[in-house]
C-alpha cells in the first residue's frame, strides 16, 4: 500500500479512549476518521467524522465500513480476531495485523510467543481446574498471582494468592475459566517500551517511562525512567524484537518488571498505543498517537527524541471531574469524554512538564 494522501479514511475498531487520542491525531494530520464501535455514542466517535454502529460479528456493517475506509486499525486488544480476518477478506488492509492481536489476547499464548522469541518472563503454569491451581502454586513457590487468560484489563480477572488462601474459591473468583498462576516478580520498578514499526520495518522507541500501578491500575507514569542507558538499551531491544516478529505495523507497548539485579522480565504487551506513553505527545517531538497513525497510513515514522522531563497522572473516577485549573497552570490536561466516572475507571490524565531533557 502506498502512503495515504491526506483526506484518506482511517477506520478504528473500538471507540474508547485510545480510539479518540489516534482519532484525534489522525485528524491533525488531514484524514478523516470512522469509528466501529458497538456502543451508543464512545467517546472516539464523538469526535470522528462517522460512527459506524454494530458488533463485531455485524458483517453487514463491517463491510461497509471496510468499503468506507482507507486503512482499518483497532484501539484494544480484545477485538475478536475472527473480525479482523473478515475484514483482511473483504481486502480491507488491517494494521496491525491479527497476529499481534491473536497473540497478545491470551495470557498463556502471549507468554509462551514471548519466550520462543527469546523474551524472558515471570515463571508461570497453565490452569483450568482447581487440582491445576494447587499443583501450580506449590511449583511456584507457595505464593503468585492467577489471572484469567482472556479480557482482564485494569486488575480485573485477577487474584493475588498464598498456599493458605481457599484456591476453590479463588478460581471462582475469577468465573473458573482458563487462567495461568504467575510466579510473584519482586520487582525495584516497572518500566514500558512504546515502540512503532512502520510498513518498511523501520522502528522508533520512545524513552521508556517507569509506571507505578496500584490496584492493577497504572497511577503515574514518569521519563525518564532514571535506569542506566545498558538497562534502557536492553528494554528497548526486547520491545524491537517484539515488534519485528509479531510483524506488526503501528505502536506496540512492552510492560516489563525491573529486578534488583537489573534483569528486564516481560509482563505482557499491548499491540496498540498504550496508557503508559499518554505523556508522549507532551515529551516528545512526536507522540505516540501519530506515530501509529503515520505507520498504519504507510507515512515514515516521526521522531520519538523526548524533549521534556515529564509526569503522567491518570485521572480516575472522580478525580476527572476538579476543574481543570486545580491541576496547576503547568499541567496539560486531557478528559476522555466519558460520561459516568465510575469509581477506577480512566476518565483523563494530566502530564506535567517537570523539567528540561
Ligand atoms: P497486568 O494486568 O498483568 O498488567 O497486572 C497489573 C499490575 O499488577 C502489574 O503492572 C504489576 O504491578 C502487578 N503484577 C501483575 N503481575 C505480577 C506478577 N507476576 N508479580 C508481581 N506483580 C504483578
Amino acid at each position: 500500500m502506498s502512503p495515504l494522501p491526506a483526506g484518506s479514511v482511517i477506520g478504528i475498531l473500538g471507540g474508547g479512549q485510545l480510539g479518540r487520542m489516534i482519532g484525534s491525531a489522525a485528524a491533525r494530520l488531514g484524514f478523516d476518521v470512522h469509528i466501529y464501535a458497538p456502543d451508543d455514542s464512545p467517546p472516539a466517535a464523538r469526535v470522528a467524522a462517522l460512527h459506524w454502529q454494530g458488533t463485531y460479528d455485524d458483517r453487514d456493517t463491517l463491510r461497509q465500513f471496510a468499503e468506507s475506509c482507507d486503512v482499518i486499525t483497532y484501539e484494544f486488544e480484545n477485538i475478536p480476531v475472527e473480525t479482523v480476518e473478515f475484514l483482511v477478506s473483504l481486502g480491507a488492509t488491517v494494521r496491525p495485523s491479527a497476529k499481534s492481536l491473536e497473540t497478545s489476547q491470551d495470557r498463556l499464548t502471549e507468554k509462551r510467543f514471548l519466550n520462543e522469541i527469546g523474551i524472558e518472563t515471570g515463571a508461570y503454569e497453565a490452569v483450568d481446574t482447581v487440582s491445576d491451581l494447587e499443583t501450580a502454586l506449590e511449583a511456584l513457590g507457595a505464593r503468585g498471582i492467577l489471572k484469567t487468560r482472556r479480557e482482564g484489563y485494569d486488575g480485573k480477572g485477577q487474584v493475588r494468592l498464598k498456599t493458605r488462601d481457599d484456591l476453590a474459591a479463588a478460581f471462582d473468583a475469577i468465573g473458573a475459566v482458563p487462567a495461568i498462576l504467575e510466579a510473584f516478580v519482586p520487582f525495584e520498578r516497572e518500566i514500558s517500551v512504546v515502540i512503532a514499526r512502520d510498513a518498511d520495518g523501520n522502528m522508533a522507541a520512545f524513552d521508556p517511562s517507569m509506571n507505578d500501578h496500584s490496584g492493577g491500575i497504572l497511577r503515574t507514569s514518569i521519563a525518564p525512567s532514571g535506569l542506566s542507558d545498558t538497562i534502557i538499551a536492553k528494554a528497548v531491544s526486547m520491545g524491537e524484537t517484539l515488534a519485528r516478529e509479531t510483524g506488526h505495523i503501528g505502536v506496540l507497548a512492552l510492560e516489563l518488571f525491573v529486578l534488583e539485579d537489573g534483569t528486564l522480565l516481560a509482563n505482557e504487551f499491548a499491540p496498540r498505543v498504550h496508557n503508559s506513553g499518554h505523556w508522549t505527545p507532551e515529551g516528545c517531538l512526536t507522540g505516540q498517537f501519530e506515530q501509529h497513525v503515520r505507520a498504519v497510513a504507510g507515512w515514515p515514522l516521526g521522531p520519538v527524541t523526548r524533549v521534556f522531563d515529564v509526569e503522567m497522572q491518570n485521572l480516575l473516577g472522580e478525580e476527572a471531574l476538579a476543574p481543570p485549573e486545580s491541576f496547576g497552570a503547568d499541567a496539560v490536561v486531557t478528559l476522555y469524554g466519558k460520561r459516568d466516572a465510575k469509581p477506577g475507571r480512566k476518565m483523563g490524565h494530566v502530564v506535567r512538564r517537570t523539567g528540561r531533557a
